[in-house]
């Protein structure tokens, strides 16, 4: 199964949501992005890497 950390706690996910230029809410750290889930349902997942293990490798 694939990882989907933060996929589903809204919670979690606020902290770096849409955050990419603004930095990680909780730590100002660099937020990255990556892409979930398969063609009509593909997303993009934001996330820390410092204060979340990430959807998975890659950008
Ligand atoms: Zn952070």
């Amino acid at each position: 199964r694939r990882s989907t950390t933060g996929a589903h706690t809204p919670g979690r996910r606020t902290w770096v949501h849409e955050r990419t230029r603004s930095g990680c809410l909780r730590c100002g750290g660099r937020v990255r992005t990556a892409a979930q889930g398969e063609g009509t349902h593909a997303r993009t997942t934001w996330f820390c890497p410092r204060c979340q293990p990430g959807p998975g490798p890659g950008e």
